[in-house]
């Protein structure tokens, strides 16, 4: 039974990172019939906040990245915020250090860096070891000073080696890993210890994460092997190291790049599906000329075996064009529904619920939909596209990039298109009289090319230079609207 466990601290609003994390994750399990577990890594008071938390379960929400155990759902090894785990933190590290595993270690950084310098090692070159055998009285003599002890783990004096799922063998020097610190002075427990103690009481035995925490496995390795002997932990979890996801230029993508913002992407129009799937190739491919697939394949064809080391390029064109796909395929009305929250953000509808909205808005939505569901890429595109529609404005201001293609011939070819349009009977308002009636009024009898023609027309219209296809547009907003906007930009 595979275990796998998305464990993120909450210090900030998601990043595309975390959720690709979450995502390998989820997949692993749904893949091998396996358990997901959910936990916040949140002992760090300074960094953590409940509006990170909350912005963390509102992403997965949304993406649907469901979990099997953990915060919100609960499970056997609960409590799975870290921030209530303090008793079982106190009490392995104390097992920890009766056993010897771990030491009480009474140096300062000031210390540290004194005795580096002195020994001709760079001050940084980090801890030396030197309180690993203080006897009882040297102790004591450190506790008379007022001094209060950090607990280090004890590194071997050995090569550590584990096989990554994704990079192959990975091995350490003897030496090159000091021992560490995994509680703090003041008592409280680091990400050191909390996270591989969770681990083996959750019983997590895939450990997925990003390349960043390579340089922290070979201490967990360590450690878990003390758990191991202290009947803690059963036994040691495979680890699978991510590759970094780079942005612009040589670049990882940084916490702070809009672009690794969750939520941004959100607000411009992706749809899970969209963005799920563009996540999933950082580092992953379900076939060599294959970049668009559902979640359910992705579940069906996931192994973190295939995951590739090298970095992984976020190229937001590629998520857009991708996105666009996924839009296509919805069912006209699930794009719909999903747009309105769109429509009501941006002033243009009167509700955020398809349910809530006025029986105009819906048929005119409904009318829009195939003229705008294979043009928008994000759904933050929509109201740009039916805004013209749903209003009633009987002059829509034109943009200035749509000012700007009038020609000087306008106002003679609205003239002649309201003359037109208004011998259209009402019965007959449809695109192909509409369109039919046009040719003939501009281009055969008025012998305008048809860009001259109808730049205009679309400019009244819509106000904009890039519009829902225009005789469509026309059928849909009705005879007397149309020939008020076109008589409207005469004027
Ligand atoms: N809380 C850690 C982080 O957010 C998790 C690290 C891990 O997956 O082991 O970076």
């Amino acid at each position: 039974d595979v275990r796998v466990r998305f464990c993120p601290s909450p210090t900030g609003t998601p990043h595309v990172g975390m959720v690709r994390t979450a995502l390998f994750n989820w997949a692993e399990a749904r893949h091998t019939h396996g358990t997901f577990v959910f936990r916040i890594e949140d002992t760090d008071n300074e960094r953590d906040s409940e509006e990170s938390y909350n912005q963390i379960l509102d992403a997965l929400k949304w993406l649907n990245i469901n979990w099997d155990e953990g915060v919100e759902v609960g499970g056997p090894d609960g409590p799975y915020r870290q921030s209530e785990r303090g008793d079982i933190y106190r009490d392995v590290a104390a097992k920890l250090l009766d056993a010897g595993y771990a030491y009480e270690s009474f140096s300062t950084s000031e210390e540290i860096e004194a005795r580096n310098v002195a020994a001709g090692r760079p001050a940084a070159f980090g801890y030396d070891g030197y309180d690993r055998d203080l006897t009882e009285e040297q102790k004591d003599v450190f506790r008379a000073e007022g001094r209060k002890p950090a607990l280090r783990l004890r590194m071997p004096d050995e090569d550590i080696a584990f096989d990554d799922l994704i990079r192959g063998r990975i091995e350490f020097k003897a030496g090159s890993v000091p021992d560490y610190v995994i509680v703090r002075p003041n008592g409280d427990p680091l990400y050191t210890l909390t996270n591989p103690v969770d681990d083996a009481m959750m019983r997590i035995n895939v450990v997925l994460r990003g390349e960043d925490l390579l340089s922290s496995t070979p201490r967990q390795v360590v450690l878990y092997r003390y758990l191991i002997e202290l009947g803690i932990a059963k036994q040691m979890p495979l680890f699978g190291h991510m590759p970094y996801v780079m942005g612009k230029g040589k670049k990882k993508l940084s916490k702070r790049d809009p672009e690794s913002n969750l939520f941004l992407h959100r607000d411009n129009g992706f749809i899970p599906e969209g963005l799920l799937n563009y996540l999933a190739l950082l580092g992953w491919s379900i076939a060599p000329d294959r970049d668009v697939f559902s979640m359910d394949e992705m579940v069906e064809k996931f192994d973190i075996r295939d995951v590739k080391a090298n970095p992984a390029h976020f190229d937001i064109d590629k998520a857009v064009a991708i996105n666009a796909e996924h839009i296509r395929m919805l069912e006209p009305q699930d794009f719909l529904n999903r747009s309105v929250p769109y429509l009501h953000r941006d002033g243009l509808v009167s509700a955020d619920s398809w349910d809530t909205l006025t029986d105009h808005e819906r048929e005119v939505l409904t009318a829009a939909a195939p003229l705008v569901q294979p043009r928008v890429r994000l759904l933050g595109e929509v109201s740009g596209m039916v805004g013209s529609l749903l209003s009633d404005d009987e002059y829509l201001e034109p943009e200035d990039d749509a000012r700007k293609t009038l020609k000087e011939s306008a106002g003679e070819v609205l003239d002649k298109a309201v003359a037109a349009l208004e011998g259209v009977a009402d019965a007959d308002w449809k695109t192909q009289t509409l369109h039919d009636t046009l040719d003939k009024a501009l281009v055969d009898e008025g012998g305008y090319k048809p860009r001259v023609a109808y730049g205009p027309v679309r400019v009244a219209m819509s106000g904009r230079r890039v519009s829902p296809p225009l005789f469509e547009s026309m059928e849909i907003v009705g005879k007397p609207l149309t020939v008020a906007r076109l008589k409207g930009l005469r004027e």
